[in-house]
């Protein structure tokens, strides 16, 4: 069986390793003609994580990333509203991963190309469009840097090239822009100091008005002793003036630092952090509505391409790799691919609906904002605030949506697990996750 996955982001290069593990041939094109290390911070949910290191990935990304151990509510004041663990110490398998979005990617191409062969990720290859007899499916691409057209054969198309994925709209010709809520986020990373644990993620202020998301990002900056923070202000906007969702847009300090004056922490100077970025991105919070179908005879939609949400609550990169998992594990378990995919689809769609939904409304943005209604000026005990009630009962709703994390959760959420070559998982127990088991070498194959 060959497959074409369309988009080297972070769920086509993960499709095509779960693809290369199960014995399938696979080869990945991108429209950019070089594979830069773009974005900020991204965070991988215990679940992802594990998936990653199933892939024998656990040992480098310990090496790159910060495994999140708690995540703290504060209002715009710096007053906390609760706190809960994260990752393993909240008791899960895998750890949470906060981590440069450019450097997880560079891991994954340079693992793709290591265990596949260099031409396995084709650069510089914009998919056009798609048509399938009952057989085949026959792509049409067009190679930027040599300027022409040309077609391309294979049993399986994987659409996971993202937002503004051409796959889908092949599907969905019809489909408007992505829907924007009206509030714009800044992005950037900062050199600084450790904060709290120096593995805290802090939430503040709330998205109502302006809120603040901060973490750390890199185990490098840490083990010299310092931070890198990746920071993302949340601001809703009076104007409709909504901006093209463009990862790569690059915003203006000027925009962005007024709505955070006097934002000061406990360890962190909020003005500061981010006026200490070297370059900040601007992004509109987008996301579409859910549709109900993914799978169209030889042609899937994986990752953003399927169900792009909005990006909060670590859900879009982790999803993604969710998703790779269950379509090769369903593709090798099946004599006919039609069936694997619709497999695929039945195993994940419904879930990951479920969670572009939650993330429009996601219970902790709920407590933030209930916070800053019944206490604008800050508040001494949030006992005064809030009930206990409302507090558990808003965190544990999300995390029952999008949580799963144990390995029977994941295996539960990601289908039939197939593993064709002698990698077994690893076992992390601390930060300094390892793979228990040495790499099988594993044969190299092109597609051509
Ligand atoms: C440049 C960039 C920066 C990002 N930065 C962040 C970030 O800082 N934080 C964060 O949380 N999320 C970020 N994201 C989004 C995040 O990566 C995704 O939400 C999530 O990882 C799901 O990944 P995906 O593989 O489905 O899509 P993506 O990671 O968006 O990857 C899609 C890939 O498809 C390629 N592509 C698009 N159209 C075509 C086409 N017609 N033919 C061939 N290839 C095509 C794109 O070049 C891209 O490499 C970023 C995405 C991109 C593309």
């Amino acid at each position: 069986m060959k497959v074409l996955v369309v988009g080297a982001g972070i769920g086509g290069l993960t499709t095509a390793l779960q693809l290369h593990e199960a014995g399938i041939d696979v080869v990945v094109i991108d429209s950019v003609t070089e594979l830069l290390p773009l974005g900020v911070g991204i965070n991988l949910l215990p679940h992802a994580t594990g998936e990653l290191c199933e892939l024998g990935l656990g040992a480098a990304l310990a090496e790159l990333a910060i495994p999140t151990a708690e995540l703290v509510h504060l209002d715009r004041f710096g007053n906390e509203i609760w706190r809960e663990p994260r990752g393993l110490a909240a008791g899960h398998d895998w750890p949470q991963y906060s981590l440069h979005r450019g450097e997880l990617q560079s891991l994954l191409a340079a693992t793709v190309r290591d265990r596949l062969g260099h031409s396995a990720i084709r650069t510089g290859m914009r998919f056009v469009q798609a048509h399938q007899d009952l057989d085949r499916v026959c792509s049409t691409i067009y190679d930027r840097t040599r300027n022409h057209t040309f077609d391309i054969t294979t049993d399986v198309v994987v659409g996971a090239d993202g937002l503004h994925s051409a796959v889908r709209a092949g599907q969905y010709p019809n489909e408007t822009a992505p829907r924007w809520n009206g509030i714009r986020m800044w992005r950037g990373v900062t050199v600084s100091k450790p904060f709290l644990t120096g593995a805290s993620m802090v939430m503040a202020g709330s998205n109502h008005t302006a809120k603040l998301v901060a973490y750390p990002i890199s185990a490098t900056a840490r083990r010299q002793g310092s931070a890198l923070i990746n920071w993302v202000a949340e601001v809703r906007v009076p104007d409709d003036r909504e901006s093209t969702a463009n990862w790569n847009r690059v915003g203006r300090l000027s925009d962005v630092l007024p709505h955070y004056r006097g934002w000061h922490f406990e360890g962190i100077d909020i003005g500061e952090l981010i006026s200490g970025s070297e370059r900040i991105l601007e992004y509109p919070m987008v996301d579409r509505d859910p549709v109900r179908r993914w799978v169209f005879g030889r042609i899937a939609l994986l990752g953003d391409a399927a169900h792009p949400m909005y990006p909060i609550g670590s859900n879009g990169g982790s999803q993604a790799i969710l998703d790779a998992g269950v379509i090769a594990a369903e593709l090798a378990g099946s004599a006919d691919p039609r069936h694997g995919l619709l497999a695929y689809e039945a195993a994940r769609l419904e879930a990951a609906n479920a969670i572009v939904l939650a993330n429009r409304d996601i219970p902790s943005d709920r407590v933030l904002r209930l916070v800053e209604e019944r206490a604008p000026q800050g508040f001494e005990r949030i006992e005064d605030v809030l009930t206990e009630d409302e507090l558990r009962a808003i965190a544990v709703g999300y995390q029952r949506t999008s949580g799963a994390s144990t390995s029977a959760d994941r295996n539960r959420a990601g289908g039939v697990r197939v593993r064709t070559t002698g990698r077994g998982p690893a076992t992390p127990t601390s930060s300094a996750t390892s793979d228990a088991e040495p790499e099988t070498p594993t044969p190299t194959t092109t597609l051509t």
